[in-house]
């Protein structure tokens, strides 16, 4: 069956006739943009071979484009009000399960051992915007084997991803995402594909995750201990932000000799290291004792 949601006129009289309004507080925004669910579908890279996990089906839009190309399609829903609605909307597809419940508490590594033999799954979403960096943190550092993950997000948030060392939109998502995944901006989408419009513009991101992390360290957790600490005080310098740092036990001489040992300026601030270069740092301090 070919996916029909999508089109405004049909979505439209689908919310109708199922008396549904779209409820903020779930971040609820339905796409109504057949040109975005393709691309969507398409820069995930989804064959009938693939188990997606989509995140918030809500009427089934995306939901219709991903079980008309993937093996199975396992969509987790948090709002049950939308239990005859997706009945509905999504009888032509027999390879879509629906699990009640919020994507923050779901076991994520269960499912995937459960419906995929543990073998890596896809993920794909429109996501709710109100929690996008926790459902980002939870499917890259999370211990359910994950390929690939598109979604749409705002695009502040994809600048964020994207950024480089010295820009404003640098900081601990962009540090966690390259460290963990290959981020690309498929497109960027108006409001106006969407009922109701949000606030902002979104883009749809694809994260291919890495087998192998681009730089490897000796302590992962003292690593992103370190790049948190920088960027919560942004404006401090690398060697006071990490020394004074909520939870890190580091103390200011450690700090200096572990950012000279690395070749910094002793002016430097977090924003302006790369990723190789918070690496060398966490390495430096493994290597003087300190421990998370
Ligand atoms: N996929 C649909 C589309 O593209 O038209 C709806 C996307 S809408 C932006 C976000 C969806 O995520 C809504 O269906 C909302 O109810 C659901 N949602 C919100 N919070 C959630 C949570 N914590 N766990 C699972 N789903 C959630």
């Amino acid at each position: 069956m070919e996916p029909y949601l999508g089109n405004p006129a049909y979505t439209i009289a689908v919310l109708k006739s199922h008396g549904i309004s779209a409820r903020k507080r779930f971040g609820q925004n339905f796409l109504i943009d057949p040109g975005v669910l393709s691309d969507t579908v398409e820069a995930a890279g989804i064959g009938p071979d693939d188990t997606v996990i989509e995140i918030g089906p809500g009427i089934g839009t995306l939901t219709q484009y991903l079980a008309s190309r993937a093996g199975k399609v396992i969509a987790v829903e948090i709002d049950r009000s939308l239990e005859d609605v997706l009945a509905d909307t999504l009888s032509g597809w027999k390879n879509v399960r629906i699990l009640w419940g919020d994507i923050l508490k779901t076991d994520l590594a269960a499912i995937v051992r459960d419906e995929n033999e543990g073998r890596p799954v896809k993920v794909a979403a429109n996501l709710p915007y109100y929690i996008t960096t926790p459902i980002i943190m939870k499917l890259l550092e999370g211990d359910a084997p994950v390929s690939g993950i598109t979604v749409m997000v705002q695009k502040e948030v994809a600048d964020r991803m994207q950024a480089g060392p010295g820009t404003k939109d640098y900081g601990a998502l962009s540090l966690a995402v390259q460290y963990y995944a290959m981020p690309e901006c498929v497109r960027i989408v108006h409001p106006s594909s969407f009922v109701p419009q949000p606030g902002v513009d979104s883009a749809v991101m694809h994260l291919e995750k890495y087998e192998e992390p681009p730089v490897r360290v000796l302590d992962e957790k003292l690593l992103f201990a370190l790049i948190r600490a920088s960027f919560n005080q942004r404006r401090k310098k690398l060697v006071n932000g990490i020394s004074s740092g909520a939870g890190l036990p580091v103390s200011k001489e450690q700090s200096e000799t572990a950012a000279a040992a690395c070749g910094f300026r002793a002016d430097v601030r977090g924003e302006m290291l790369t990723l190789a270069e918070f690496a060398a740092l966490s390495d430096a301090l493994t290597g003087m004792g300190v421990k998370m």
